[in-house]
């Protein structure tokens, strides 16, 4: 008897549907087959679709910004992102600059998520590093955690890594085997005049900050033949660049990752009266670097959403120095990329992030792996109120391709005909 029968729907395998069964049982899928079995709950998912859930690689829940934190925490973030169809997230650890710094980090934010209903891994993250870097990445490995995050810009609050460190952690990225993710823009050409604005975010965060800087990186992967991992991509002209250039190292040695905000809207957006509200870095670019970069939508690895939510007043400040950055995503990324790209955005979401960052037995469906699931209805229909935290939302009513009716998690429904179980299944944290 297994636990959960799903049946009849279009099963996502392979890269691409088949019409079969799928049966769950103790937290796995346990069976495919076009067989009838019995199920203590077997569900007829006729003409729907069910896919892996989905995997988001960059997330940040309750995110302490000094002067603020992120309004989505791990309870009600992992909530919205079951709605979403997404099972696990990948959120950061607060920045660090030697190696003592990181078991501190590592608990704080254990104890933070220890509520979730997602699953959680964390990148580790480091900022403008002090002492031995082989340490610091042993140090690292030994605490479970294989990936690492760096900035080459915000030496404004001392978290600019520079290019020697790079290089060096690009070299023990070989030796060490992690992946090294970094946020990506030249510092010397970002301008943060103390009077600009939202519709100045442009200025203040140019195209070609992400341009320069990705292909200075490149370079160095280039040159060390190690790892890295490019978050957010915003622009097109980064990518056609960086294939353009280094044709050999994109998906070999340099991966990239895009959002659903920078296919949705335009710095258009950013000059309106709630030009606050679309404020997020790197920014949103021009209708153009939109159209190139969706041109470009084979080339990126993985989609992750950089879900960083605020409620509207949060960001209601007269000058960008005192705006929190971020938009929220999470829930919606899924209906958004889909309806625009379609089945090519699968892998992207799921499998591809699990084969990135190491996460055994997610991101497909296939006999033996978790139970993450989820089951999408095709019809002419918009984006529903979102359920997060935040008191507003962008994606709100924008026209999508279907609805996410069911979400399976850990071999239990956490989201069934769009209402959220009264049970949920916990979440648990993924170490290396
Ligand atoms: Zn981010």
């Amino acid at each position: 008897m297994y636990d959960i029968a799903l049946k009849h729907g279009h099963v996502y395998l392979d890269g691409g549907f088949k019409k079969t069964n799928v049966y769950i049982k103790d937290g796995i899928i346990a069976c495919i087959t076009d067989a009838i079995l019995d199920a203590n709950d077997a569900v007829d998912i006729t003409g729907k679709e069910l896919f892996p859930g989905l995997i988001d690689p960059h997330v940040h829940f309750d995110l302490d910004l000094g002067f603020i934190r992120s309004k989505d925490d791990f309870v009600g973030g992992s909530k919205a992102a079951l709605f979403g169809g997404v099972t696990t997230v990948i959120d950061f650890l607060e920045p660090t600059r030697d190696k003592d710094a990181l078991l501190p980090a590592l608990k704080r934010r254990l104890n933070e998520a220890k509520d979730t209903y997602v699953d959680v891994k964390f990148h580790a993250c480091i900022a403008n590093p002090k002492g031995d870097l082989k340490t610091y990445v042993k140090t690292m490995k030994s605490l479970g955690l294989n990936t690492l995050k760096l900035f080459t810009t915000y030496s404004e609050s001392n978290r600019r890594t520079e290019n020697q460190a790079i290089e060096t952690l690009l070299t023990l990225s070989k030796s060490y085997d992690f992946l090294l993710l970094a946020h990506i823009e030249a510092d010397d050409m970002i301008d943060l005049n103390p009077e600009f604005k939202a519709k100045d975010l442009p200025l203040s965060r140019p195209k070609e900050a992400e341009v320069k800087e990705a292909l200075n990186i490149a370079e160095m992967v280039e040159k060390t033949q190690g790892y890295l991992y490019m978050v957010h991509c915003s622009s097109g002209t980064t990518i056609e660049s960086l294939k353009a250039r280094y044709p050999n190292l994109l998906n070999q040695h340099m991966f990239v990752e895009s959002c659903p905000q920078y296919f949705t809207f335009t710095n258009d957006h950013l000059t309106g009266i709630n030009g606050h509200l679309y404020t997020c870095a790197p920014p949103l670019r021009s209708q153009a670097e939109q159209d190139l970069l969706a041109s470009h939508i084979a080339d990126f690895e993985t989609i992750g959403t950089d879900h960083c939510a605020f409620n509207a007043a949060d960001k209601d400040t007269p000058y960008l120095k005192d705006m929190p950055l971020g938009i929220g995503s999470i829930e919606q990324s899924f209906q958004i990329m889909y309806t625009k790209f379609g089945l090519k955005m699968i892998d992207k979401m799921s499998k591809n992030v699990a084969n990135r960052f190491k996460l055994e037995k997610k991101g497909q469906i296939k006999v033996g792996y978790e139970a993450d699931l989820f089951v999408y209805e095709k019809s002419d229909t918009k984006i529903n109120p979102p359920h997060g935290h935040t008191d507003y939302n962008l994606y709100k009513d924008l026209p999508v391709n279907g609805q996410i009716i069911h979400t399976i998690k850990s071999g239990q429904f956490a989201v069934k005909n769009q209402t959220l179980c009264k049970t949920l299944p916990k979440g648990r944290w993924l170490s290396s």
